[in-house]
């Protein structure tokens, strides 16, 4: 995933939390409580659906929240101590299910935020997961390949059976990746005993094909964006061929989202990560911009465009905009600032509240995170299944029922709001909400 500098191995300290208050990014405090504002998206749908007061209350915390410490042995011979993290939000439907996230600024209520998302997430696809998150406050790129996989492999160990193939089942998030879930997958399987080891492979997804598992979940976030915003494009009377598009985040969401758009003849015109910002009115090639980003890890220097501010950035001339970064990154100023027409949030909560009211009062479409970047989580259904059932299914089958099941929901969330009169974002989640508002009621609560 990263290689290392001496000076980036200087940088890692027994004192001093690994990557902490290095970055440039805006903080999280100054983006207010996360958490907050995920039950404020959810409060306006309940109160549209009218959910039950019971219910509610269930809804507004998680049911389990883990917070480890955990020591690993640095490169260096220093021991340094970590924080991961495991929030399980709600397993009506099925296991929890959700991402494991390497940020130096991960803390408990950004992961009960995305926790909560997943619960709605899965529960507006009807897959039978529930909601989790989880990960490590780390910044991944401070440290060696080996040092990363002793924090995974010691993290993993820690969680013991509190993450398993039918109880919760994490999946790459921010900063982690396929080879993050194989050394998962490989520690939870080693810990569980012989006899029960390959039974095992389920109990991560978004894990290498060699290693159990599925053709298309690499690209199935960004290909998810894409399949809405062709739905998009097609409700609109809009032609993808030469629109122009820019993309904030350049890692697994929004590289693949460039790669599978530009396909379309959508010209990628800027593009933004941690590192910078550049710009094409020409475009930007988006597979080259791969190799470069493979090579530096940011977009910052490509040489087939020019570096540009933020601020430019979000006032670029373009038709759509694909936030495939952090949370809370679209505020009441990029709103502002924004030209296009439709925001297609690969992101997980990229955008404020004030940010999206500002955006639809002023006629751009934003289709909400829940239903847009449902790719990953609906392949690593198809990849659970498949180790459940001990199948390899090919690349076009995974595909196609990928663009099904995005179709689908696509059209229940187009018709809730042609019925309904209200945002896309309260129709994604008040379709979630009803139906856990109709188990709940039919099961109710134990005893
Ligand atoms: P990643 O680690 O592969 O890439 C993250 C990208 O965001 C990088 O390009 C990074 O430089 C950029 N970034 C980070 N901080 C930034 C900042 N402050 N300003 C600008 N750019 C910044 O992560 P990913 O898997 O592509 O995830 C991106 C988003 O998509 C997250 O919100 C994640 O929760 C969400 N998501 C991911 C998946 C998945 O399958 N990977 C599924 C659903 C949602």
């Amino acid at each position: 995933m990263t290689t290392e500098t001496p000076k980036d191995k200087a940088s890692v300290g027994p004192s001093k939390p690994v990557g902490a208050a290095e970055s440039s990014e805006p903080s999280l405090k100054d983006r207010g409580n996360l958490f907050e504002i995920a039950m404020r998206q959810v409060d306006k749908a309940a109160d549209h659906v009218k959910l039950d007061a019971q219910i509610r209350q269930i809804l507004a915390q998680p049911k389990n929240e883990l917070i480890i410490n955990f020591p690993v042995r640095m490169d260096d011979g220093a021991y340094i101590m970590f924080k991961g993290y495991r929030v399980q939000h709600n397993n009506l439907f099925g296991p929890y299910k959700g991402g494991m996230r390497y940020h130096h600024e991960a803390n408990l209520d950004e992961m009960k935020a995305l926790a909560s998302w997943m619960t709605y997430k899965s529960a507006l696809h009807e897959i039978p997961f529930g909601g989790g998150k989880g990960g490590v406050k780390v910044d991944p790129g401070k440290l060696s390949r080996s040092e990363l996989e002793r924090v995974t492999r010691r993290f993993t160990h820690a969680l013991g059976n509190n993450i398993g193939p039918d109880w919760d089942i994490p999946a790459p998030d921010v900063g982690t990746n396929e080879q993050t879930m194989v050394w998962m997958m490989d520690t939870y399987m080693n810990v569980v005993g012989q006899n029960d080891k390959h039974s095992m492979r389920g109990v991560v997804t978004g894990k290498s094909v060699t290693s159990g598992g599925s053709y298309g979940r690499r690209e199935a976030t960004g290909q998810g964006v894409v399949h809405c915003v062709t739905e998009w494009a097609s409700d609109h009377g809009f032609n993808l061929d030469g629109c122009h598009v820019i993309i904030q985040g350049f890692g697994n969401v929004g590289s693949y989202a460039a790669r599978l758009l530009s396909q379309k003849g959508a010209v990628i015109v800027g593009v933004g990560d941690v590192g910078g910002y550049i710009a094409n009115p020409e475009g930007i090639n988006p597979h080259k911009l791969s190799e470069h980003v493979a090579k530096t890890r940011t977009v910052a220097g490509y040489r087939g465009a020019s570096k540009i501010g933020r601020e430019e950035f979000f006032g670029l001339e373009a038709d759509i905009f694909v936030p495939a970064a952090l949370e809370l990154e679209l505020g009441l100023k990029e709103a502002k600032a924004l030209r296009v027409k439709m925001v297609a949030e690969g992101a997980n909560g990229p955008t404020f509240p004030e940010a999206e009211e500002h955006l639809l009062a002023k006629g751009v479409s934003v289709i909400p995170d829940i239903l847009c970047n449902s790719g990953g989580v609906i392949v690593s259904y198809y990849e659970w299944l498949q180790n459940k059932r001990s199948e390899r299914w090919d690349h076009n089958e995974v595909l196609n029922r990928l663009e099904r099941r995005m179709k689908q929901t696509y059209a229940q969330v187009r018709q809730y709001v042609a019925t309904h009169h209200v945002d896309w974002r309260t129709a994604s989640y008040a379709l979630g909400l009803e139906r856990l508002q109709v188990a709940y009621r039919e099961r109710g609560i134990f005893p």
